[in-house]
């Protein structure tokens, strides 16, 4: 395929004009914004009259004037409509790791004669050390069980008490049926806490409808909130009367300021916070969350379908030589918004790669993966990174020294 085609493809793309919304570096095909997204142009304006403007000269007024105190409730109804839920069910605060531990140990509590959490093995490092810390601390009530992706649907029991899955797996992009596990927990009366890190903004969802309990997710993926963006949590309305999470914050208090002694909850969703917002992380998250508003969330999961089976496509045309293994579901309806290969050579290939001004990362132990934001990601781009890929195993241009030292962050 020529460079010709894969313009033609842009041009016929409904979605191509987003991407001039966003500050993409000259000469940098990016393929990581499943790890951090893109700068949305408008955020650092935003982030400029946030700072100077709002806190410069608003100061500490601007928590009513400038609606600061809002941000979580705001801010989550809009990323509500990306999870197919309500507007008073999703809220921003803290990061992913510390949302499910809030949530996990809400969950357990709703479920106490039980004692059983259910995860997969590999799932993503923060999600099961929260848990393992969960349990460690639980003086035994808890206890964390790792079951294969395929036999979980078997596995959940009448000691269940929760299940916690990450919806698109990190390293492989493989989607979970979330309907299907969702119902087999209620069926035995447990559950559900799904990580929608890698769904949130990259695959249309629906918790309403699979009647998700609970949920967590990133901001500084594919909702392009900057690095250390919050995070946000769900909660199911009908279980937001009974629950309580355990880190107790004045900001999750019924009446933060009235500067009580002792805790009680704040009703609905907003029992959820715990501590003061980060205003400016929040603030940046909106400026992404605003140009989903008019995304619409088939087209862009079209999109993203047809820019990852093109991507495969290309490597095992132009790569077939080369190593590569497929490490994602070949069938798109069973992937996320990214793909994987396994290559015994990987880490110097994707340094390599991104000596040549194709961004994607490493996993460890052999993974090399290619996020594909749809907002931002071209045709083009696809047809150009896998030339350069394609030029970079014939003439191992990989096998360098500098490209196999590692750097800190992968
Ligand atoms: C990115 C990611 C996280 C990140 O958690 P932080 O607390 O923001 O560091 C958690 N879980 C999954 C599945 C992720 O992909």
């Amino acid at each position: 395929m020529s460079l010709a085609l894969y313009q033609q493809m842009d041009a016929a793309d409904p979605l191509a004009d987003v991407r001039s919304q966003f500050q993409l570096p000259e000469g940098i095909i990016y393929l990581d914004g499943n790890s951090l997204g893109c700068m949305p142009k408008a955020t650092a304006a935003r982030m400029r009259a946030v700072i100077e403007d709002e806190w410069g000269n608003g100061l500490i007024r601007s928590w009513n004037s400038a609606h600061w105190i809002d941000l979580p409730q705001r801010l989550g109804s809009k990323i509500a409509t990306l999870l197919g839920a309500d507007s008073d069910e999703v809220l921003v605060t803290d990061s992913t790791s510390v949302n499910i531990f809030k949530l996990a140990t809400a969950a357990l509590r709703l479920r106490p004669s039980r004692h059983k959490i259910i995860t997969e093995p590999g799932n993503f490092p923060t999600d099961r050390y929260i848990l393992q810390g969960l349990c460690d601390f639980s003086g035994n009530a808890a206890q964390l069980v790792t079951i294969p992706a395929q036999d979980i649907i078997d596995a959940i029991d009448e000691d269940t008490a929760l299940v916690v899955l990450t919806h698109v797996h990190y390293k492989s992009g493989a989607l979970h049926d979330m309907k299907a596990i969702t119902a087999r927990a209620h069926a035995k009366g447990a559950l559900i806490l799904w990580d929608l890190s890698h769904s949130t903004g990259a695959v249309p969802l629906a918790l309403n409808e699979c009647d998700v309990d609970l949920a967590v997710g990133c901001g500084y993926k594919y909702l392009n909130g900057g690095p250390g963006a919050p995070a946000f949590v769900y909660v199911a309305k009908r279980l937001q009367e009974g629950i309580r999470q355990p880190i107790y914050g004045w900001f999750g208090h019924a009446q933060p300021f009235a500067m009580q002694d002792d805790y009680a909850p704040a009703t609905g969703i907003t029992q959820m916070l715990t501590g003061t917002t980060s205003v400016l992380g929040a603030s940046a998250l909106e400026v992404g969350l605003d140009i989903f508003s008019t995304v619409d969330m088939s087209a862009l999961r079209h999109k993203s379908q047809a820019l990852t089976d093109l991507l495969i496509e290309l490597v095992e045309q132009r790569c077939a030589d080369f190593g590569f293994a497929l490490a994602s579901p070949r069938d798109a309806d069973a992937r996320g918004s990214q793909v994987s290969f396994r290559h015994p050579e990987g880490y110097a290939i994707m340094q390599a790669l991104i000596d040549r001004g194709v961004i994607g990362d490493f996993r460890a132990p052999d993974i090399v993966r290619f996020g594909v934001a749809p907002l931002y990601v071209s045709y083009e781009d696809i047809g150009r990174a896998v030339d350069v890929l394609a030029d970079i195993m014939t003439h191992k241009h990989w096998d360098q020294p500098r490209f196999k030292a590692q750097q800190a962050v992968t």
